[in-house]
C-alpha cells in the first residue's frame, strides 16, 4: 500500500513539508536554541533504547537523562565509522523496532562500506531541510519542475529516498513536477531527456553538470534553461562552477549532505550570497582535531555530525565523514538567515587533498587551478582534468582537450605549459609537476570521476599531516 495514503503518514509529512523549511527565519534565536535542545533530548532518549548507544553510553558512564540540551553534548561519546560498520545490523535498531526500515549504503571515498537503517521518520522529518533549499530561492516546491539526477542503484541514498518518499508522493499525486534521472545514462541521452522536461531546478553531481554544460555549449539542450542549479555529492570547484554558469546563466549553488545525515536533508547549503548555511534545526555540527579535541570557531577540523531528527539508527557525534570544515557558530547573513555557517565551505575530503612536502594541505578545489590557466589564455579547450598525487614530490595533471576547440586559440602545448607553470608556482620547485594530454578520464562504475586521486601511502600522509601541524603552530 502507498504509505502516503495512510493519514498516519500523510499528516506528519505534510506538516514537515509545509512548516519546517520556514523555521530558520520564523524562530527567534532563543526559540531556535530551545528547539535544538529539545530535539537533542529526544534523539538521545531514543538512542538510549538502541543497543549500539546503550553500550557506548554505559562505557562512557553517561546517563541519557542528564543530557538537557546542546550544551551537554560534550558528555556524549563520539561514534566512528568503524563502530557503525561493526554494529550493523544487530545493534543499530531498538529491540523489536516496529516501523518498516530500509538499508542505505555508501561506499565512501575511503572504500569502507557503510550500511545503516533509515525509515519513513528519517525521510519525513528531514524533508524540510531539502525543501528549504528551494523555498529560500523563492521556488515553490510543489509546482517547480524539479529534476534529481543521481545514483538510483538499489540501496543508494537517492534510490532509498525515491522508494520511501518520492515514488509514493508521485503516485498519490502530491507531486507532479518532480523527475528522477540517472547520472550514469549517456550524457547525450540525459541531455535529450532534460531538454524535453525543461526543469526549472536541477540537482546533480558537479562532474555531470560540467558535462551537461559542455553539451549545451555545443548547441544541445536548447530548451534547457533552469533558474537554479544545485550541485551535490561532491564540492563544486570554481572552474566547474564557471563553466556551468557561463552556459546556463543561472545561479549554481552547493548543497552539502551525506548518507549518514539522512536521505532527504541537506546538512548545509549555499545562499545567493555564497554563504554556507548549516541547517541547524536538523543537525548539530562540531569540529575535532586528530586527537578528538573539539575545536573552536574558525579552526579547521574534521566534521562531527549529530542528526537532530528521525528514528531508525540515530546519528550522534559521528566522526566518520571525512570532510574538513571551519565553523562559525552564529552568522546573521544579509540573505535573511541567521545560522551557523561553514566558513569557506566544505574543504573537500582528506583523501582528495593535495599535500606538499613543506606541510601545506590543499583541498581539491583550492589546488586545482586549471581554470586560471585557461582564463589567462582566453580559452576553454580543456573539457575535463584530473590531478594525481603519486607521492609528496610527484604530481601528475591529466587534461582532456575538447576536439572541436583543439585547432582554435592557443596551442595544446601552450595550455599544458601554462597549467604546469601555475601549479609549479603553488608547490614550489621541489615537486615534480607533469602535465599531459589524455583521451579521456575514466570514472568508477557508479560515480563521477574524482578531481583528485591521492596515491600517498599512509606513512606519507601521516608525515605530511605532522608537517602541517608543525607549520600551523
Ligand atoms: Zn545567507
Amino acid at each position: 500500500m502507498n504509505p502516503l495514503l495512510s493519514p498516519r503518514n500523510l499528516f506528519p509529512i505534510g506538516y514537515h513539508y509545509l512548516f519546517d523549511p520556514g523555521r530558520v527565519t520564523r524562530y527567534s534565536p532563543q526559540r531556535m536554541a530551545r528547539y535544538r535542545d529539545k530535539a537533542l533530548r529526544r534523539v538521545v532518549r531514543y538512542a538510549a533504547t538502541v543497543p549500539f548507544y546503550q553500550e557506548k553510553f554505559a562505557a562512557a558512564h553517561v546517563d541519557a537523562s542528564t543530557i538537557h540540551g546542546i550544551a551537554d553534548i560534550g558528555k556524549l561519546p563520539f561514534s566512528s565509522k568503524e563502530e557503525f560498520v561493526h554494529g550493523f545490523p544487530d545493534k543499530m535498531l531498538p529491540k523489536g523496532y516496529r516501523r518498516p526500515t530500509m538499508v542505505v549504503s555508501t561506499g565512501g571515498s575511503t572504500g569502507k562500506h557503510l550500511s545503516m537503517f533509515v525509515d519513513f521518520t528519517v525521510a519525513a522529518e528531514g524533508i524540510g531541510a531539502g525543501v528549504r533549499v528551494l523555498t529560500r530561492h523563492n521556488l515553490n516546491p510543489r509546482t517547480t519542475r524539479f529534476v534529481s539526477i543521481g545514483n538510483f542503484q538499489p540501496g543508494k541514498p537517492d534510490a532509498v529516498s525515491s522508494d520511501l518518499l518520492h515514488a509514493p508522493a508521485q503516485s498519490a499525486h502530491l507531486t507532479r513536477n518532480a523527475r528522477e534521472m540517472s547520472a550514469f545514462a549517456p550524457i547525450p541521452e540525459l541531455m535529450a531527456e532534460l531538454d524535453a522536461f525543461r526543469p526549472q531546478v536541477i540537482l546533480c553531481y558537479p562532474a555531470t553538470l560540467q558535462h551537461l554544460a559542455m553539451m549545451k555549449k555545443k548547441g544541445m539542450g536548447e530548451h534547457l534553461n533552469p533558474s537554479l542549479i544545485i550541485s551535490g555529492g561532491s564540492v563544486l570547484d570554481s572552474y566547474a562552477r564557471k563553466v556551468i554558469v557561463d552556459e546556463f546563466h543561472c545561479p549554481v549553488i552547493n548543497s552539502y549532505g551525506s548518507t549518514e545525515g539522512g536521505i532527504e536533508a541537506a546538512i548545509a547549503f549555499e545562499c545567493l550570497e555564497g554563504i554556507w548555511h548549516v541547517n541547524h534545526d536538523f543537525f548539530h555540527l562540531e569540529t575535532i582535531d586528530a586527537d578528538h579535541n573539539v575545536l573552536s570557531d574558525g579552526e579547521r577540523g574534521r566534521i562531527v555530525l549529530t542528526r537532530l531528527y528521525g528514528k531508525a539508527t540515530p546519528v550522534i557525534r559521528y566522526t566518520g565523514m571525512e570532510d574538513w570544515i571551519s565553523l562559525c557558530s552564529d552568522y546573521d547573513c544579509s540573505c535573511g538567515m541567521r545560522t551557523p555557517t561553514l566558513q569557506g565551505g566544505v574543504e573537500g575530503r582528506l583523501s582528495n587533498s593535495i599535500f606538499t612536502p613543506d606541510g601545506r594541505v590543499y583541498p581539491a578545489a583550492s589546488f586545482a587551478d586549471v581554470h586560471l590557466a585557461l582564463m589567462k589564455l582566453g580559452t576553454q579547450k580543456v573539457s575535463q582534468f584530473q590531478i594525481i598525487q603519486n607521492s609528496l614530490n610527484d604530481i601528475e595533471i591529466d587534461l582532456v582537450f575538447d576536439e572541436s576547440l583543439r585547432s582554435s586559440g592557443p596551442s595544446v602545448e601552450t595550455v599544458i605549459e601554462e597549467v604546469r607553470r601555475i601549479h609549479q608556482e603553488k608547490t614550489g620547485p621541489t615537486v615534480k609537476i607533469s602535465v599531459k594530454e589524455v583521451p579521456s578520464i575514466s570514472a568508477p562504475t557508479n560515480k563521477p570521476a574524482p578531481l583528485i586521486i591521492s596515491r600517498l601511502s599512509a606513512q606519507e600522509l601521516e608525515k605530511a599531516l605532522q608537517n602541517e601541524a608543525q607549520s600551523s603552530h
